[in-house]
């Protein structure tokens, strides 16, 4: 029992520490360059690990805590963890054994294109793990790995949210951003953080407002058009917190920026940024009307909403492991859909889920149950989970499966979200193995799969 209770003690210790990340941050958004001196300290005691640093940055060197000696460090590259980030540790004599000290600095240069000229540009390969610096500002989030980032092997857990203390420079910028702060004007800024948050850090010539508790950057929406996005972002928090029985964290911050492709257009979600990329034509403003300051098409709420649902499924459980795109994108999605359905109309859902299946004419979905993380398309995340969930409802019942997602955001931080939590979650919030079963055998595992699914959301 004491030993139990020992090993408690330290698995909640690893876990509750939060790193912290210190020192100064120096960028040209003309040259494209970004140059940081930082020091970790609060490192977890994790013994299989690896530091994350995007694969465009220079290591000059890892150092001890009192800055007399440089760490050695091994170097490698993984891309199912991170395309965009190489691998680092640190090894304790021996090659195979890695070593992390509770407090290390590091020292990092990197330079990438700065793509202004969209002329030239290419016409896809920008996205949210990108460091794009656009000729007007840098923009680089927490799956670039543009700050170093400590990933905890075993447990599958990246520990992307850090408290700070981080001086931004950037002599050719008028404004500088970092994720968990106000932005501020200035070309030289300290941010501070006591609350751990994932870094996303924009930089550049822009403007921001702030209306009532939101921010809104280098989005150029008329007042009355911040509040109409407000009100909207108000009713879908709403929604989410009653039927998740969550509330949902700070206010949100609205950024809008161009891509440095000529075609990417998204939406992603840092939170409590939500950032819109695309070109210029398809900014935010370009979602209102300039007469009625309403939304030219009150269906675009729904990326909206799927973007605020990451606050849930990216933020108060991080999901990993075989079914991350599934519990990530999946089931943000199916949020989306249940808030199209109660803000918008049944013939708005009616639509969605036609939709949904137009994109999946095409899938053979593999079976939930074996199929790898790296196997589920886009079409099976964002458009067969929605429908697999929404078959689910049709068996359960939409109160249960409320109930299930409830289980699923109160689940243990190193909760592996693979398919036997899949279904010991199910189980868990109060649906019998009997039913499970049923619907196991129904919608997953039998070759008919997928045509019970599409009959029974028709
Ligand atoms: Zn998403």
């Amino acid at each position: 029992m004491k030993k139990i209770i020992i090993l408690l003690l330290i698995f909640q210790f690893t876990f509750a520490q939060i790193p912290h990340l210190s020192g100064e941050i120096s960028i040209s958004i003309k040259n494209g360059t970004i140059e940081s001196n930082l020091e970790y300290s609060n490192v977890p005691k994790i013994k299989n690990y690896s530091l994350w640093l995007n694969s465009g940055l220079n290591l000059r060197y890892l150092r001890d805590a009192e800055d007399k000696f440089n760490y050695p460090n091994i170097k490698y590259y993984d891309d199912e963890k991170s395309a965009e980030a190489f691998q680092y540790y640190i090894p304790d004599g021996d090659i195979k054994i890695r070593l992390l000290p509770e407090k290390f600095k590091i020292n990092y240069v990197g330079k990438f294109p700065v793509i202004s000229d969209t002329l030239k540009a290419n016409n896809r390969g920008d996205w949210k793990g990108n460091i794009a610096f656009n000729g007007k500002s840098i923009r680089a989030t927490e799956q670039s790995a543009w700050y170093p980032i400590i990933y905890d092997i075993d447990n599958d857990v990246v520990a992307s949210k850090v408290t700070y203390d981080l001086t931004v420079n950037c002599t050719d910028c008028s404004t500088i951003y970092l994720n968990g702060s106000a932005p501020k004007k200035g070309d030289s800024v300290n941010f501070k953080s006591n609350q751990p948050i994932s870094l996303l850090l924009f930089a550049g010539i822009f403007d921001f407002t702030k209306n009532k508790n939101t921010f809104f950057i280098n989005t150029n929406l008329k007042p009355e058009q911040e509040t109409v996005l407000s009100n909207w972002t108000d009713k879908i928090i709403k929604f989410y917190e009653n039927n998740l029985r969550i509330p949902y964290g700070n206010h949100v911050t609205y950024l809008y920026t161009t891509p440095i492709s000529k075609k990417n257009a998204w939406m992603f979600v840092t939170y409590p940024t939500v950032a819109i990329i695309g070109p210029e034509k398809y900014n935010v403003k370009s979602y209102f009307s300039d007469k009625t300051n309403e939304l030219n098409d009150a269906a675009n709420i729904e990326y909206f909403a799927h973007e605020l649902g990451h606050y849930y499924f990216g933020t108060v459980i991080e999901p990993n492991s075989e079914l991350r795109w599934i519990f990530l994108e999946g089931i943000t999605e199916y949020l989306a859909l249940q808030t199209i359905k109660e803000v918008l109309g049944e013939n708005n859902y009616k639509r969605k889920i036609a939709e949904y299946l137009v994109e999946v004419k095409e899938l053979n979905p593999k079976p939930l149950s074996i199929i790898k993380n790296n196997e589920i398309s886009e079409s099976y995340r964002y458009y067969y989970v929605p429908l697999l969930l929404t078959a689910l409802e049709k068996e359960i019942g939409k109160e249960k499966v409320w109930n299930w997602l409830q289980t699923i955001l109160k689940s243990d931080k190193t909760t592996k979200t693979d398919y036997a939590f899949f279904k010991s979650s199910i189980i868990k919030s109060g649906i019998s193995e009997n039913d499970f079963l049923k619907f196991e055998t129904k919608y997953i595992l039998t070759e008919n799969a997928k045509e019970n699914v599409i009959k029974v959301v028709k």
